[in-house]
């Protein structure tokens, strides 16, 4: 007979697809890692699974216990799997902005979804960070992973996806391209690939425009999961051979056309690292391998992305001309005039 366990054991060995469309013109190969083939559909199983069986292994985690994590998103889903399977509890923190659709899907896996007002500074007791800090305090057996902090996010990339990928291309990899969030995917898998190929495999990390990555003040964008406005420690700067930043409006025509002439149904920020892996791809040649990660689905967004309504909103569908900012768009949102 031939079953897994549980849902657990399909975390990872995700599929490398070429991409044969949008690359057309340019003589590299451009390889995707579809990371929506995990069982959350996301990147973030990889990293939930790790985090979970190293607290595990350490104590920290005890049987029975609860896991708090400040997440509306992937690492919730993930968290939310692993945590059911193997019996814990799972407590995330979401602020107001957060979609239903997104809290709800947290809520069918079983976790606990205590939503806090954005309209509060971070110093308010309610605040989305005061409010997890005193669940930890609170919840006996309570623990929080901290993907931001935790070693085991860029670890399990390390062991996980940086291997796979260098068996998948019989280690003729020689590009790898990923956006930046916590910075344990590019750390982790850019790490093992560099140590593995004695450095010769390039590390390309792919920014949203604005974000301090690649030198922004942290102004505000829309690609969801990616940039910040402060530097994690699960980033390894040393890793990151170099930074491509890629507008929303890039970032979001990639991604609708990914799914038009590719097949592949994905996030922002996938599309906004497709973009920035053909600049990098645009000067190599024929012998050269780009692989690019592509970190979930594009489910999650389609009222947004796939929605030319809201596209429109963001002169994200114009050809080209004069963009409406973000921050404009968002506060004419606010006050209610469109
Ligand atoms: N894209 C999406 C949609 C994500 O949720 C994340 C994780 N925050 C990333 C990209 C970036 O991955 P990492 O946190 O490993 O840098």
């Amino acid at each position: 007979m031939h079953f897994h366990d549980s849902m657990i054991s399909l975390v990872g060995n995700t599929p490398l697809v070429r991409l044969n469309n949008v690359t057309k013109g340019l003589k590299a190969t451009v390889l995707a890692k579809v990371e929506y083939f995990n069982p959350g559909g996301s990147v973030k199983d990889r990293i939930a699974l790790r985090m979970i069986e190293a607290a595990e292994a350490s104590g920290e985690l005890r049987p029975g216990g609860t896991i708090v994590e400040p997440t509306s998103g992937n690492t919730g889903v993930g968290l939310a799997i692993v945590a059911q399977q193997k019996g814990y509890k799972c407590v995330f923190v979401c602020p107001d902005k957060v979609s239903t659709d997104k809290i709800n899907v947290l809520r069918a896996y079983g976790a606990e979804v205590v939503v806090c007002p954005t309209a509060v500074d971070p110093e308010h007791p309610d605040s989305y960070y005061n409010v997890s800090d005193r669940l930890v305090r609170e919840i006996p057996d309570a623990w929080k992973p901290d993907q931001y902090s935790n070693p085991n996010n860029p670890l399990s990339h390390y062991h996980s996806t940086g291997p796979e990928l260098w068996e998948q291309t019989e280690g003729k990899i020689t590009h790898f391209v990923t956006g930046i969030g916590t910075g344990g995917t590019i750390s982790g898998t850019g790490g093992y690939l560099k140590e593995v190929s004695e450095g010769r495999v390039k590390v390309v990390g792919a920014d949203p425009e604005g974000s301090v990555y690649s030198g922004g003040s942290g102004r505000p964008y829309l690609v969801e999961g990616v940039g910040e406005d402060f530097w994690p420690t699960a980033y390894d700067r040393n890793i990151t051979d170099d930074i491509v930043a890629v507008s929303d409006k890039d970032s979001f025509q990639m991604t609708r056309r990914l799914a038009k002439e590719e097949g592949l149904l994905v996030g922002g920020s996938c599309g906004m690292a497709v973009v920035a892996a053909l600049r990098v791809a645009e000067g190599l040649g024929p012998d050269d391998v780009v692989v690019v990660l592509l970190p979930d689905s594009g489910r999650g967004y389609m009222s947004k992305i796939f929605s030319d309504e809201w596209m429109n909103d963001y002169g994200f569908l114009e050809e080209a001309g004069d963009q409406p900012r973000v921050g404009d768009v968002l506060r004419r949102k606010e006050g209610g005039e469109l």
